[in-house]
C-alpha cells in the first residue's frame, strides 16, 4: 500500500511538475517582459520571444546564436556589464539595472533588468537569469521632463503656472527676476501678474478663452511688477488639458518687451524727427499742421504759423565750421522749445529753417506774444565751443484762416513773410493780405516802433498852456511825434496804445521824460522862461517800480528844479491801485514834482480820493469842451469841476480849446488856464520858444 501510494505520489508529483513546467514555459514564452538565462561569461542559454523582440531579433534562437558577447555586443557601454556582474556577485540579485543597449539594427534603447544568480547545490554559479524591460519611452519622457525642468529653471522668459481658478501653482526664477515677486508672494495666491487696471479687458478675456479651448494665445499684455510698475510683456498663454481632457491649468510664458518697445519708439522717433535738433522734421510738421488746421476749422479757431531762420547762418558755418553751425542750431532748437506750449508744433524744415505752429490763438496778439518770446530768446548770446556768438532771427507769420486754408499755402505764406522781414531788415513780418489788414498793420507798426526807438526817430513837440485872458504861455505839454518812413506822421493816439501792448512804452516813455527835461534845461539856458513842462505817463510807466528813480535821474542829469516838471496821469491809472497810487504820487509830490490829472471827467472819478493825492491840476477833458458853450450839460459839468477844483485847492485847465466862444465860456466858469488849437498846436521846440517870447 505504502509502495503503491508512493508510486502514485511520485507520478502525481511528476505530473504536477510537468504541468507546472508547462505553465512556466507558457509564461516564459508569452511574457511581455524579456526573460533570459546567460552564462556569467556573457552568452545566452535561453531567451524568450519578448527578449528577441526587444532586441530586434526575429526569434530567440537568432538572438542566442547571433549575440555571443553580451558585454560588447549588447551594451552601449561594455563596462555596464562589469557593474552588473559585480552587483550580482555582491548581492546575488540586481534590481532595476538600467543600461543602454544596441538593438540588432544598431538602434540604441534603454532597458531595465532584474536578475539573479543561479547556483547549484554546492554553490557554484550555473547561470544568471533575469528579465528585461524596454524603458526607452519612459527614459525619453524623463529626459524631456528634465530638459523641461532645466529650461523652466534657466530660460529668460518668465513662466507662471496657474490652475483653472487662476491660482498660481508655480513660477520660475525668471519670473521672480522679471517681476520682483518671490515664490512665497505668489504661489498659492490669485495671479496678479496681468495688470488688470490698464489691460484691455476684451483682450484679456480673449486670451483666456483661447487658452481654455486648448490653444496657445500669443499677444502683448501689460504685466505688473512687485513694486506696482507695469511693463509691456509679450505673452504666450497655453491651456493644459488634464486627464479628463479639460483644461485644468494655464502656463504663461512672458517676456519683458520694454526694451523692444523703446527701440521701436526710437525708430519711430527717428523717422519723424530731425536727427540734429530732435525737433519734428518737415514731414511730421506738415502732417501735424494739416491736422491742426482741420481741428482749428472744426473748432472755429485761429492758427498761426511762424516761419523763421537764423540770420547769417551761412557765415557761422563758413567762419566757425559745421560743428559750430550744428551746435548753434541745437541751441536755437532748445530756445525755441522754451517759447512754446506743449500743444504747439515746433519743427525744423532743414538747414537753418524752423517753424512754430500755434494751433489755437484768439487773435494776432496771440501770435505776437510768441514772436516776441522767440525774439527775446535770441537776445542772449549762444555759446559755441570756441566763442560766444550773437545770432538773430527773421520771422514770417501767416494765419489760418486769414491767409491760407491749407498747410502748404500757410507755410509758403509764412515763408514769404519771412523773406519780407529779412529784406526790410525787420525782425518779423506778418503775411500781408487784405483780410487782416488792420491787425497786420498793427503788428507791423509795432515792428516799426521798435526800429524807431532804436534809431531815435521820435521827437517831442510842445503845446503851450496859456493864461486865458493874457494869452501868456505858462506851461508846455510835451507830446511825442513820429514820422514814419512811408506813412508819414503817425498820431501818438494810434501808436501809443500799440506801444503799450508791445511792451515798448516803458522805453518810449523813459526817452520822453529825459528829452523833455533836456529841452527844458536848454530853454532855461537860452532864457526861454515860462512855467513848467508836463510829460504824459502811460499806465505801464506809472506802475514801473523805478519811476521815482527815473524822474530823479532825469531832473538831476539836467539840473532841473522838480517844480518845473509836471506829470500827467489819468484818473483810471489812479483808480486801479489806489494804495499804490497814493504811495507813488506821494513820493513824487514830496520831491516837488507837479501832478496833473489828465482827461478829467472821463474816467470813473473818485473825487473823494482826489484829496488823498498830492495833485496840483485837474485837466478837464476835451470831450466836455468840444460842444461848449451850446451844450448845457457839458457846461454844467465844466462848471462843477471848476468849483470842485477850487474848493479842493487844485488848479484847473481846459484842454482842446478851439474857439474863442469856448474860451469865453470857460472864463465865466472860473477856468483861466487853457490849452488848444485856439492858441497853438504842439510845435517843435524852436517854434515853441518863439511862442513864449512873442506870445500866442
Ligand atoms: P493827451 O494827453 O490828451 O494830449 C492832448 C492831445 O490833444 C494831443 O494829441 C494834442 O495834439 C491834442 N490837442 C491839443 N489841442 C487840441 C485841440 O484844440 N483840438 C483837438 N482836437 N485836439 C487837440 P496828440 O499829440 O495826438 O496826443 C494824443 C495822446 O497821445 C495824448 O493825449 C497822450 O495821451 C498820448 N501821448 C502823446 N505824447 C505822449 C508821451 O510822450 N507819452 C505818453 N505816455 N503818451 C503820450
Ligand atoms: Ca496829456
Ligand atoms: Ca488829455
Amino acid at each position: 500500500m505504502d509502495g503503491g501510494d508512493a508510486m502514485i505520489d511520485r507520478s502525481e508529483r511528476k505530473e504536477k511538475a510537468k504541468i507546472l513546467s508547462n505553465q512556466y514555459r507558457s509564461l516564459f514564452e508569452n511574457a511581455v517582459e524579456g526573460i533570459y538565462r546567460t552564462t556569467p561569461s556573457g552568452r545566452y542559454l535561453n531567451a524568450n520571444q519578448a527578449l528577441a523582440r526587444i532586441y530586434g531579433y526575429d526569434n530567440p534562437k537568432e538572438l542566442i546564436v547571433g549575440l555571443t558577447d553580451i558585454a560588447h555586443g549588447l551594451y552601449v557601454h561594455p563596462e555596464d556589464r562589469d557593474r552588473f556582474k559585480h552587483l550580482l556577485d555582491q548581492d546575488q540579485v540586481v534590481r532595476n539595472f538600467e543600461a543602454q543597449v544596441y538593438r540588432k539594427t544598431g538602434e540604441i534603447i534603454w532597458i531595465a533588468e532584474n536578475a539573479r544568480v543561479v547556483r547549484d547545490d554546492d554553490g557554484s554559479v550555473i547561470c544568471y537569469e533575469g528579465t528585461v524591460q524596454d524603458i526607452t519611452e519612459r527614459k525619453r519622457a524623463e529626459e524631456r521632463l528634465r530638459l523641461a525642468a532645466t529650461v523652466y529653471e534657466n530660460v529668460g522668459e518668465a513662466i507662471i503656472v496657474t490652475d483653472a481658478d487662476d491660482v498660481v501653482t508655480a513660477i520660475n526664477p525668471a519670473f521672480s527676476r522679471m517681476t520682483g515677486f518671490s515664490v512665497d508672494q505668489v504661489v498659492g495666491m490669485a495671479s496678479r501678474f496681468v495688470a488688470d487696471e490698464i489691460n484691455d479687458p476684451k483682450l484679456v478675456a480673449e486670451a483666456w478663452a483661447h487658452a481654455r479651448s486648448g490653444d496657445t494665445w500669443h499677444g502683448e499684455l501689460w504685466g505688473r511688477r512687485a513694486n506696482g510698475d507695469v511693463f509691456p510683456a509679450s505673452v504666450a498663454l497655453t491651456g493644459v488639458q488634464g486627464e479628463n481632457g479639460e483644461v485644468s491649468s494655464f502656463v504663461m510664458v512672458a517676456s519683458d518687451v520694454t526694451r523692444r518697445k523703446m527701440d521701436e519708439q526710437r525708430i519711430r522717433f527717428h523717422a519723424r524727427h530731425d536727427a540734429l535738433t530732435k525737433l519734428a522734421n518737415r514731414h511730421t510738421v506738415m502732417e501735424a499742421l494739416s491736422d491742426a488746421i482741420i481741428r482749428a476749422e472744426h473748432e472755429g479757431n485761429r492758427l498761426a504759423l511762424l516761419f523763421l531762420d537764423v540770420n547769417r547762418f551761412k557765415d557761422v558755418n563758413d567762419s566757425f565750421g559745421h560743428a559750430a553751425g550744428d551746435e548753434l542750431l541745437k541751441q536755437v532748437a532748445r530756445r525755441l522749445k522754451g517759447c512754446v506750449r506743449a500743444s504747439d508744433i515746433i519743427g525744423r524744415l532743414g538747414g537753418d529753417e524752423f517753424v512754430v505752429a500755434l494751433p489755437s490763438i484768439a487773435d494776432v496778439q496771440g501770435a505776437m506774444a510768441c514772436v516776441e518770446k522767440v525774439l527775446y530768446a535770441f537776445s542772449e548770446p549762444f555759446s559755441l565751443p570756441e566763442q560766444e556768438l550773437y545770432a538773430s532771427t527773421s520771422i514770417g507769420v501767416a494765419l489760418y484762416p486769414d491767409h491760407a486754408d491749407c498747410a502748404e499755402t500757410l507755410l509758403s505764406h509764412a515763408d514769404a513773410a519771412m523773406y519780407h522781414a529779412k529784406a526790410s531788415g525787420n525782425p518779423y513780418r506778418f503775411y500781408d493780405n487784405d483780410m487782416d489788414r488792420q491787425a497786420v498793420e498793427r503788428v507791423n507798426l509795432e515792428n516799426d516802433l521798435r526800429h524807431a526807438l532804436a534809431n531815435g526817430d521820435f521827437r517831442l513837440h510842445y503845446q503851450p498852456k496859456v493864461e486865458g485872458i493874457s494869452r501868456r504861455v505858462v506851461a508846455a505839454e510835451a507830446l511825442i511825434r513820429w514820422t514814419h518812413p512811408t506813412r508819414g506822421n503817425v498820431s501818438p493816439a494810434l501808436f501809443i496804445p500799440v506801444a503799450e501792448r508791445a511792451g515798448l512804452i516803458g522805453a518810449i516813455g523813459d526817452w520822453a521824460l529825459m528829452e523833455a527835461c533836456r529841452q527844458m534845461r536848454q530853454w532855461l539856458d537860452l532864457g526861454v522862461d515860462f512855467g513848467c513842462v508836463s510829460v504824459n505817463l502811460s499806465p505801464a510807466q506809472f506802475h514801473d517800480a523805478t519811476l521815482k528813480h527815473k524822474v530823479e535821474r532825469a531832473l538831476q542829469q539836467y539840473n532841473l528844479p522838480a517844480s518845473l516838471l509836471e506829470l500827467e496821469i489819468t484818473e483810471t491809472m489812479m483808480a486801479t491801485e489806489v494804495d499804490r497810487a497814493i504811495a507813488i504820487l506821494g513820493e513824487l509830490g514830496q520831491m516837488g514834482v507837479r501832478l496833473a490829472i489828465d482827461d478829467f471827467g472821463t474816467g470813473y472819478s473818485s473825487l473823494a480820493y482826489l484829496k488823498l493825492f498830492p495833485v496840483n491840476v485837474l485837466k478837464i477833458d476835451r470831450a466836455f469842451i468840444k460842444e461848449l458853450p451850446g451844450n448845457a450839460k457839458d457846461g454844467a459839468i465844466v462848471s462843477s469841476i471848476s468849483t470842485l477844483a477850487h474848493n479842493l485847492g487844485f488848479e484847473v485847465i481846459a484842454e482842446g480849446v478851439e474857439t474863442a466862444a469856448q474860451a469865453g465860456f470857460l472864463l465865466t466858469k472860473g477856468v483861466t488856464l487853457m490849452q488848444g488849437f485856439l492858441y497853438s498846436p504842439a510845435v517843435a521846440p524852436d517854434a515853441f520858444a518863439g511862442l513864449v517870447q512873442n506870445g500866442v
